[in-house]
């Protein structure tokens, strides 16, 4: 048997350090055992997905050398791996599912939906569906299909008993059917939920190990019951542990930075990161800590990784990368400065801004200093303001940073213009809504052009700042959160 591993990323947002972190694991296991690693993109949630984050996906991973033998770039026997172009595929998969009766039409409407949940959670019970649509005949299903009704596939499970299955690394795991909700399938724009599309395409990709976050553990019985629905044979699976914020919670973009663009933007080294990702829930037989991807292939094992949380130490990933740092030769590191940033793709973005503004080239360093390297730290004096207090400042850069949490790329011309409605929504100058703005991300209350600076920096270094700056103005409070929230939702649809 060849072995085939797989990462399956959703094209939403920034790629994140978790899906590096899986495929590295996944990518590992399949060249241990001389098998191939694939990368599957699971695009079915249209008004999430995007092209862009599909671009940067492809870009991080390559950039952290975690190549792959099957994907939508390169093509391969069981194409496509892109689900938005396999949509025939799962529909008919489906509709083998209803014609066995393991799976049936759902007409009922959202507001139908919401009464049932609501019901069953004042009874303290699990919300799941109610089968409602189960018992309706072939004819009154086409009827209502050729009227035109809203409709989406459910599956069918057990009403009793309880789901067993194998983890290779947790072992048994045992989930009462009641617990387990009659998935849908496929929904009513005609795609296929990821619970359709994972099964179908593991199958139809011979992957024979599935290596997938700890998420997804409860998701287990649905798969594993739609798999014996067709009659094939499950591939091994086993959750990896998520990886944590120091505060043992999830990996949160909130307090961490997540995204892997933020972390070459930085200029961690990439070797650093993959090295770093591989110490997560795994250790080297002789616990060195600092070693290549090429051996950590030939150490793989399975049964080596460990449960417990593994926690993301931006410390410990720095002090890893300056082991790399320094193990370079001078010639070596002179290249990484200049793939990193000093180069002519990144200058010829520069360049336009300062041309004007510089005598002579001596200048050109501290202009440019917060757009290459670290901005200054700031402190509360730096937002002293004739204007503005301490409260506004969180405020105007925490519905910045909300509007542009919602952006894989920026473009200057549509940042003046979230600038301007906010400005207009708070009664305030623009210059006087900018200033916080101009501090967190270049921290100097007078730098190159603001939204310039901002598209150059990019959406991830960009966000990190204005997190930061936000902690120095004293963070927002649960309590304070909510109350922008509320102010936040009523401005933002006007
Ligand atoms: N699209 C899923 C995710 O992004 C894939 C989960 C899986 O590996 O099955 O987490």
């Amino acid at each position: 048997m060849t072995v085939r591993t797989r990462v399956a990323p959703s094209p939403t947002g920034d790629p994140h350090v978790g899906t590096a972190y899986i495929a590295l694991f996944n990518r590992a296991f399949a060249r241990s055992q001389g098998g191939q690693f694939i990368l599957r993109i699971e695009d079915t949630d249209q008004k999430r997905g995007s092209s862009e984050s599909e671009q940067r996906i492809f870009e991080s991973l390559k950039w952290l050398g975690l190549d792959w033998d099957e994907g939508p770039d390169l093509g391969g026997p069981f194409g496509s791996y892109r689900q938005s172009e396999r949509k025939d595929i799962y529909f008919e998969h489906a509709q083998k599912l209803v014609d066995a009766g393991h799976a049936f039409t759902c007409f009922c409407s959202p507001g139908r939906l919401d009464e049932v949940r609501k019901a069953q959670r004042d009874a303290g019970e699990t919300t799941r569906y109610d089968g409602h649509c189960v018992g309706l005949s072939a004819e009154q299903v086409g009827l209502r299909i050729a009227d035109g009704e809203s409709h989406v596939t459910r599956m069918k499970v057990p009403a009793t008993g309880v789901c067993k299955f194998t983890d290779i690394l947790r072992g048994e795991i045992e989930i009462p059917w009641q617990q387990i909700d009659m998935q849908v399938l496929v929904k009513a724009d005609g795609m296929p939920t990821y619970h359709l599309a994972v099964v179908v395409d593991d199958h139809l990709m011979e992957i024979t190990h599935v290596l997938r976050g700890e998420e997804w553990i409860n998701s287990f019985p649905k798969h594993q019951l739609l798999y014996q629905y067709f009659g094939w044979e499950m591939p091994l699976h086993c959750h990896l542990p998520l990886l944590r914020n120091p505060d043992k919670s999830k990996l949160s973009k909130r307090k961490n930075p997540t995204s892997i663009s933020y972390f070459q933007r930085a200029g961690y080294l990439a070797e650093a990161l993959v090295n770093y990702l591989s110490l997560m829930g795994w250790s080297m037989p002789d616990e060195r800590e600092i070693f290549s991807q090429e051996e950590f292939i030939s150490e793989f094992k399975l049964e080596r990784i460990s449960l417990g949380a593994p926690v993301f130490d931006l410390e410990k990933l720095s002090w890893l990368s300056g082991q790399y740092v320094r193990g370079m030769s001078e010639d070596e590191f002179m290249s990484s400065i200049q793939k990193w940033a000093l180069n002519r793709e990144n200058l010829s973005r520069i360049v336009p801004l300062i041309q004007e503004r510089t005598e002579k080239l001596s200048e050109i360093i501290p202009q440019v200093d917060y757009l290459l390297g670290d901005r200054a730290p700031l402190s509360l004096e730096s937002f002293q303001h004739k204007k503005l207090d301490q409260d506004m400042h969180l405020k105007i850069l925490q519905f910045l940073l909300w509007e542009f949490e919602k952006k894989v790329q920026f473009e200057s011309e549509e940042l003046l213009e979230i600038c301007k409605i906010w400005a207009d929504h708070l009664g305030l100058k623009i210059r006087d809504l900018l200033f916080p703005l101009f501090l967190a991300v270049s921290g100097k209350t007078v730098s190159l052009p603001l939204f310039d600076s901002i598209v150059i920096l990019g959406v991830d270094l960009t966000r990190m700042r204005i997190r930061d700056a936000l902690s120095v103005l004293g963070g927002v409070s649960k309590k304070k959160l909510k109350r922008l929230e509320k102010e936040y939702a009523v401005f933002s649809s006007v």
